[in-house]
């Protein structure tokens, strides 16, 4: 595998030279590794696009494909043309890690955002939560809350890198886990979220906490049901992430209406947390900018690029808010409020 990936990449190189002087489709059966010939018979074979202008960046073993030469599994975005990788071994997958492709960024741009979340959970742990006077209950939701982040995280982070494993029985596997993976963020959201805006209406908290629990579990037995579609998710995460209104309008209510000083410090965050939610939905749906730049992003600057980076940001908005909400809870005191549920 190893040693006939890496002619097929010299080869490549070659037939850069050679292409002028014989057709394309000459050039193609001469270069193209066997592997590939098989699962491209009717694709033009095409250079390696930018990628051959750094070839100290390639190990061996591992070389990029073009949108026209990856396995039909892997074709999401045909205005990524260049930079796949394809038909590779767990083993090469991680190495990939360090190689410039076109999966880069979206893979580090969420292991850094493990990496953000893990850290803010040891400073929260080892500072914040001792100084606020938390109890054992502050702790157990803080901890969820970022654990969940931070699983998120690290589902994407597989995904990314093992999408391109030769078997597309593992590929789907991944996509399946990073599925799962948007609805534990989503459940780190709610959890910390729900528990503090509901904190002195303790009836209501169990109620939301039961209902959100409830919700993630359906969206997770969806997702293992054979005739899941794929396209469908969309629609049960924004329902699901939309939901949050629900219990955010009664609260207002519970609270004194928008009159309220805590009203008004809150309400602004969460509106904040679904702007950018429905800004990164919007990048991620329409692909653009690369739509309209198609072959020029493939690197850097594409929409799934941005979905990832404003998915980090939402979550730390949303963490920052939790944290502001808690402090408020843990430094005020309850108000006494009328008999009956609360
Ligand atoms: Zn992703």
């Amino acid at each position: 595998m190893r040693s006939s990936s890496h002619k097929a990449q010299h080869g490549s190189q070659r037939s850069y030279s050679t292409l002028k002087g014989q057709s394309k489709a000459d050039a193609s059966r001469s270069a193209m590794p066997h592997k590939v010939q098989k699962h491209a018979q009717t694709a033009h074979y095409m250079e390696l696009g930018s990628y051959q202008y750094w070839p100290v960046l390639a190990p061996r073993g591992i070389r990029l494909y073009t949108y026209e030469q990856i396995p039909v599994f892997l074709r999401d975005n045909p205005y990524i043309t260049d930079g796949y990788r394809a038909y590779l071994p767990s083993r090469l997958c991680i190495k990939s890690l360090f190689i410039l492709s076109n999966e880069t960024v979206n893979i580090w741009s969420h292991l850094l955002g493990f990496v953000l979340f893990f850290c803010l959970g040891v400073y929260n742990m080892a500072a914040v939560l001792p100084a606020a006077g938390a109890s054992r209950d502050d702790y157990v939701i803080y901890s969820i809350g970022l654990f969940c982040l931070q699983l998120c995280m690290l589902c994407s982070v597989g995904f990314h890198l093992f999408c391109c494993h030769r078997s597309e029985k593992t590929s789907r596997r991944w996509m399946a886990l990073d599925c799962a993976g948007v609805s534990i963020g989503i459940l780190g959201c709610y959890v910390p979220g729900v528990f503090y805006t509901f904190y002195c209406h303790n009836y209501w908290r169990q109620v939301y906490l039961v209902a959100v629990l409830a919700m993630i579990l359906a969206v997770f037995l969806a997702q293992i049901h054979p005739h899941y579609l794929n396209k469908q998710w969309r629609l049960i995460f924004s329902s699901v992430a939309v939901y949050g209104l629900v219990p955010t309008v009664h609260w207002i209510c519970l609270t004194g209406g928008f009159s309220a000083p805590l009203v008004q410090a809150f309400v602004p965050r969460v509106l904040g947390m679904y702007f950018i939610a429905a800004l990164a939905l919007i990048f991620y749906i329409s692909k653009v900018p690369e739509r309209y730049f198609p072959g020029q992003l493939n690197y850097v600057g594409s929409s799934h690029q941005v979905w990832h980076v404003l998915l980090v940001f939402m979550f730390y908005w949303w963490h920052q808010t939790s944290g502001f909400i808690m402090t408020y809870r843990l430094t005020e005191p309850c108000p006494a409020g009328p008999p009956g549920p609360v």
